[in-house]
């Protein structure tokens, strides 16, 4: 038998969360599937998105190049934009949409070669998350210069929301409806599709939705907010199973460092799984696990290669048991939580392990390249 390890990818989940998403938002959607997808492997994500989307995003051209390469043909937006004239050149070549977000992305559209196609461009806007976007007060002159350069096609407005996941505090709420108001000033005498939600801004903010939406994490499941209704699906399980199992008499350590001490007579079940698979390290005694559907507990230091979980109170759990991670069961986000760490981190983190795809549709199941 294979080491257990892995993760099951819900590729019925993923088109449902994206349907979802678009619907709550209405107009356009484009999926984000920038860092593999999250973890959760990006041709196979985007192959089964590609049906329903009206459109995908990664971060760069590379990203763009393996989907295009796997035979993607949908529109994909690079959220990065180009870093040379050869990648704004091969960007061209393969009709990808790019993000413009400063002067010298700009220079390099002036300069592309005649024969370069026109462009889709997404003028991206600093509204007040102060990361990357043109200034607001040069929107209309950058929208200008790209028209004048004559190698443009069509031209989206958009920005990006610093702390729209924080429905709570005041002030975050205070700085979404500047960033809000920021963009519709900048913006006031210019043509052209717009572009402000991420999955936070389309769950908690009505007044940011427009003509496209940008969703990432709720495509996965995973509510930035942890406050909406909407019906997301997990769509990563990830799971393994437990290979050993000894009993801990009170007072005896376990584990490096032996920092976990037992305080009471305890069943433990090592489970073949660890921080070498993107488990992470920080999720120690008291992060949630589910034993074949039943919920208990992390013990100690996660190793590489294995973590120890409590069996205690589960007398028909034993070697073989499948454990899951995160997942229906587990939320992915209460794992980041008692890490210290973002749902988006530990999903990206995920490697070493198979990822297996299952779909109603087995044209879905399409991981071949
Ligand atoms: C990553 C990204 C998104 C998606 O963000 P989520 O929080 O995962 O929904 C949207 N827009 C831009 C520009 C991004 O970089």
């Amino acid at each position: 038998m294979n080491r257990p390890a892995l993760a099951r990818i819900d590729l019925d989940a993923l088109c449902h969360n994206y349907l979802a998403a678009r619907r709550l938002h209405g107009g356009r959607a484009l999926a984000v599937l920038k860092a593999n997808a999250y973890g959760h492997g990006a041709v196979a994500c985007a192959r089964a998105l590609e049906p329903v989307a009206d459109a995908l995003a990664v971060a760069f051209v590379a990203e763009a190049e393996e989907l295009r390469a796997a035979g993607v043909r949908a529109p994909i937006l690079v959220l990065e934009g180009v870093f040379s004239g050869g990648e704004l050149e091969r960007a061209a070549q393969l009709g990808l949409w790019l993000v413009v977000h400063h002067d010298e992305q700009v220079r390099l559209i002036e300069r592309a070669p005649i024969a370069c196609a026109r462009l889709h461009v997404w003028l991206k806007i600093d509204s007040g998350m102060h990361r990357v976007g043109v200034a607001a007060g040069d929107a209309a002159r950058v929208h200008a210069r790209l028209l004048a350069s004559g190698r443009i096609a069509s031209i989206t407005l958009m920005s990006h929301f610093a702390r729209a996941d924080d429905v709570t505090d005041a002030s975050a709420r205070d700085a979404t409806e500047a960033q809000l108001a920021v963009f519709d000033a900048a913006t006031i005498d210019l043509p052209g599709p717009r572009s402000l939600a991420n999955s936070a801004g389309l769950l908690a903010w009505p007044a940011a939705r427009r003509d496209w939406a940008r969703p990432g994490i709720m495509l996965y499941g995973v509510d930035p907010t942890g406050t909406s209704r909407l019906d997301l699906r997990p769509v990563m399980t990830l799971t393994s199973a437990v290979f050993a199992e000894r009993v801990l008499a009170p007072g005896e350590a376990m584990g490096y460092g032996g920092n976990f001490v037992a305080e009471r007579a305890l069943r433990v079940g090592l489970v073949a799984i660890g921080y070498g698979d993107g488990y992470p390290a920080r999720a120690g005694t008291g992060t949630p696990v589910a034993v074949d559907g039943r919920p208990t507990r992390v013990l100690g230091r996660v190793s590489m290669d294995m973590l120890a979980i409590d069996l205690s109170e589960l007398p028909a759990a034993g070697i073989g048991s499948r454990v899951e991670l995160w997942g229906p069961a587990v939320a992915v986000a209460e794992v980041a939580q008692r890490a210290g760490m973002l749902s988006y981190e530990l999903l990206c983190n995920v490697k070493r392990v198979p990822l297996e795809y299952v779909a109603t549709t087995a044209a879905l199941v399409d991981t071949g390249t």
